[in-house]
């Protein structure tokens, strides 16, 4: 028989061969390097069989992603076996690889705690040193459910349950050495291949991310092919904690969450500082273009979220409840809101396009499994706005909203945006033609700028132009969206009326900037490590009285500041001036002015900037007028 290899060509094989096979068939070196294999782009165990036709990749410890899954994979198999040597009884849930690592849910008969992960590693190491081959087979569902059902293995049964619901009639089982494990593969052939493995953390997580269900621990854990790469994935590791959001949220008093409201923040004044200061700019661009701020309810008929659609693609995410004995909802998006008033009055061709912004405030509904600080919340503020027009100046609104995401982005110094097209789903509203339109319309509108192309991953209602940022750590970040829709106006019978008093129906563009406010400013948090460019920081400038008898003057330098609109604030307690500044600089405040005798002599401060620096004596009109320049730079 013939498979076929990347570059195309041919390769000759007896019937029956395997990916071992038709490794070895190319090259030594590629038979002893070869992990797994692809086929079709399905990963596959090396040993399972070939068919004729077959386009097929050899994946080695170089093919970077697919072997670090395949690897990681297996170091969760192997990590399941050393549990269960070290806590007998232990009961099995989903054990997958992730990005950066892999994970497995226990069911432990006694909690686990970081003091355990070094009898888990070394129990590990054993098993990776005896070279176990990782082994393939295939049972029925019905006899697969009776093994799992004999070893008091809930968790698998229930997955066994779940693979006939979707219409499985047999599935995969691997075992190395004594451990067997409900599987789809792949693997590699024996546990000697592991790489370099390290325990990370443990967590509570219940099973199938449902708080209906058990809680079962998390064991997080990362491999990589060499001990170096290992090394600089656990440094970055370091300062991504450090940089964390929520940890940094709780330190400069930005933000918290309270056992009262799961997923729902509680923005302190330093944090709503940074928000307002964020807001407060967009409001700027937008009034420059000619947009109009509406507010629309948070609740609102169920009658509406019927006719949007959003209750048929939406609902298990919606909060519901009642008014009157009547249902309602609460909004998940703000489109309904701005069509109903976009149609609240008669609208003719010359008021085109009316672009309406709103900050507007939506509940999603995530599991709690899956709640993350501010970048996966239950209730966020969308910098949304809603643009109705014509089909010929879709490509100038568009431009224009892309044009102010790279203004915009570059105030918080992400430079570099990446843009994406997504074009039409597989299951989409609307005439092909509109589509080709609406496709066209965007790529105008992206002109020579670089962006990729997401094929069929537009929403169902139109393609859309996605925004991603790289953080300071090197971290992707999706942000806002311009999206084209027909499917809305049409819903909601929405016109205008024309130069020959036709009623005609707008396009609707849906467009977001920074997406959601509050995930944007998780983001911001981790990027800056809590060091916000001046004209966000909270507080950007602290005094420092350095005795009793200079507050009165502290409090003059105070509201002399404040009346320039910087955020001032000051610091008289009883601590010594050393301590004070030390507080100061762990606040991550830009500017420390300590006032004394000299300052108060001569009407100025002593100036201290980030990172400690002295920067001397200033007058205080002179240190005013510096920092308005600041903020607005
Ligand atoms: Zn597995
Ligand atoms: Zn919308």
């Amino acid at each position: 028989m013939k498979v076929f290899l990347p570059d195309d060509s041919a390769l000759e094989l007896d019937s029956g061969a395997n990916g071992h096979d038709a490794a070895g068939a190319i090259g030594p070196g590629l038979a002893k390097a070869a992990v797994a294999l692809k086929v079709a782009d399905e990963l596959r165990d090396l040993a399972r069989p070939l068919a004729d036709g077959d386009h097929i990749e050899i994946v080695t410890s170089r093919s970077g992603d697919d072997y670090l899954y395949v690897m990681r994979h297996s170091a969760a198999h192997v990590m399941a076996e050393a549990v269960e040597t070290l806590f007998p009884g232990t009961k099995f849930g989903f054990g997958p690889p992730i990005e950066d690592g892999f994970y497995y849910d226990f069911d432990l008969p006694r909690p686990l705690t970081e003091e355990d992960f070094p009898a888990i590693e070394a129990e590990m190491k054993r098993i990776v040193k005896a070279k176990a081959p990782f082994q393939r087979s295939v049972m029925s569902i019905a006899d697969a459910r009776e093994y799992f059902a004999e070893r008091d293995d809930p968790y698998k049964v229930d997955q066994i349950d779940e693979l006939e619901r979707q219409g499985e009639h047999e599935v995969s089982l691997y075992r190395q050495r004594e451990f067997i494990d409900l599987c789809r593969g792949p693997h590699l052939q024996d546990s000697g291949k592991i790489g370099a493995v390290k325990l990370l953390s443990v967590a509570g997580a219940y099973w199938r991310g449902d708080e209906k269900n058990p809680q079962l621990t998390r064991l997080y854990a990362t491999a990589f092919g060499k001990q170096a790469d290992l090394d600089t994935h656990l440094e970055r590791l370091e300062q991504a904690r450090l940089r964390d959001h929520r940890r940094l949220g709780r330190q400069l008093e930005l933000f918290y969450f309270d056992d009262a409201g799961p997923g729902f923040p509680f923005f302190l004044p330093k944090g709503m500082a940074v928000i307002n200061a964020i807001t407060e700019a967009l409001r700027d661009e937008l009034r420059r273009m000619d947009y109009q701020e509406i507010a629309t309810p948070t609740i609102l008929s169920e009658r509406l979220w019927h006719q949007s659609g959003h209750y048929e693609h939406y609902k298990d995410s919606m909060y519901f409840t009642q008014v009157d004995d009547q249902g309602f909802a609460v909004k998940p998006m703000n489109c309904p809101g701005a069509i109903l008033v976009y149609g609240s009055k008669r609208r003719s061709y010359r008021d085109l396009p009316i672009r309406l912004a709103e900050f507007g405030n939506v509940h999603r509904h995530e599991l709690s499994g899956a709640l993350h600080g501010l970048l996966r919340v239950r209730a966020f503020t969308q910098d949304d706005a809603h643009v109705f027009c014509r089909l010929d100046q879709v490509q100038d609104e568009v431009r224009s909203a892309l044009d102010l995401v790279d203004r915009f982005y570059a105030r918080f110094g992400f430079s570099r945006v990446e843009m994406n097209l997504a074009t039409r789903p597989e299951k989409a509203t609307g005439s092909p033609e509109m589509w080709d339109a609406a496709e066209e319309a965007l790529r105008d509108a992206l002109g020579d700028r670089e962006y990729g192309v997401k094929d069929a991953d537009g929403a169902f209602y139109g393609p859309k132009i996605d925004f991603q940022v790289t953080d300071s750590m090197g971290r992707s970040w999706q942000l806002g969206t311009v999206q084209l829709d027909f499917f809305m106006p049409e819903r909601f019978e929405l016109s205008y009326v024309n130069e020959d008093d036709d009623e005609v129906r707008p396009v609707m563009i849906h467009r977001a900037i920074l997406g959601s406010v509050e995930r944007f400013f998780g983001i911001l948090i981790e990027d800056t490590g809590g060091d916000f460019p001046f004209w966000l920081a909270p507080v950007q400038a602290r005094v420092l009285p350095i005795s009793d008898r200079h507050a009165d003057y502290a409090r003059e330098v105070e509201a002399a500041l404040r009346e320039r609109d910087l955020r001032v604030e000051v610091d008289d307690r009883g601590e010594s001036v050393g301590k004070r500044i030390r507080d100061g600089e762990l606040a991550k405040v830009p500017y420390l002015l300590i006032v004394g005798d000299r300052e108060v002599h001569q009407g100025g401060v002593s100036v201290r900037g980030r990172g400690g620096r002295d920067e001397g004596a200033a007058a205080l009109a002179d240190i005013a007028d510096r920092l308005v320049a600041e903020a607005s730079a």
